[in-house]
């Protein structure tokens, strides 16, 4: 496994709708193995395949992450993950984004979801998914319709965040 180079804010890889996975292989197993192996490198919970600079339907996701980015014992490789449910209800939570490093914000989300996904061999399943697991999943499965969190903030809230990572990028 490898941890690959992470994509960050402004680039255009991560405003670009995603394609799908029509066919799983060796080589998409690798790469979600080595996805999870870059998540974890950097402390994150979840990584969608545009932050690895791939156009592709993939995300990982590790709720259950240490504090140094030790595994969990349930991390969850996902292909062509797509939310066919989703609750009235909604809750807020203070999101980060390792292509938006540095920030976070409130966002807005579904209190609860069910996604339709495959694993990494192709087999179709269904997650039940609510709180801290329905909020990563959101916000990963945004990434591949290319909106980011700041996506779903006000214009006021998101001008200023990308203007703290321009005055980042600077220094
Ligand atoms: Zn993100």
């Amino acid at each position: 496994m490898s941890v690959l180079k992470l994509y960050t804010y402004p680039d255009k890889i991560l405003s670009t709708p995603c394609e799908e996975v029509k066919k799983i292989t060796a080589e998409t197993r690798k790469l979600l193995d080595d996805m999870l192996e870059t998540m974890y490198a950097d402390k994150g919970v979840g990584l969608a395949a545009p932050q690895i600079g791939l156009s592709l339907k993939m995300i990982v996701v590790d709720d259950k992450v240490g504090e140094n980015g030790e595994a969990g014992p349930h991390p969850m490789k996902m292909v062509n993950p797509e939310i066919i449910e989703k609750s009235s209800e909604t809750i807020f939570f203070n999101e980060g984004c390792l292509s938006l490093p540095g920030q976070c914000a409130e966002v807005e989300r579904h209190a609860a979801i069910k996604v339709k996904y495959q694993d990494e061999n192709g087999k179709e399943h269904i997650l039940e998914a609510s709180d801290y697991l329905a909020v990563i999943l959101q916000h990963e499965i945004d990434h591949l319709s290319g909106i980011l969190y700041i996506d779903h903030l006000s214009r006021l809230k998101r001008n200023m965040i990308i203007k703290k990572l321009q005055k980042q990028a600077q220094e």
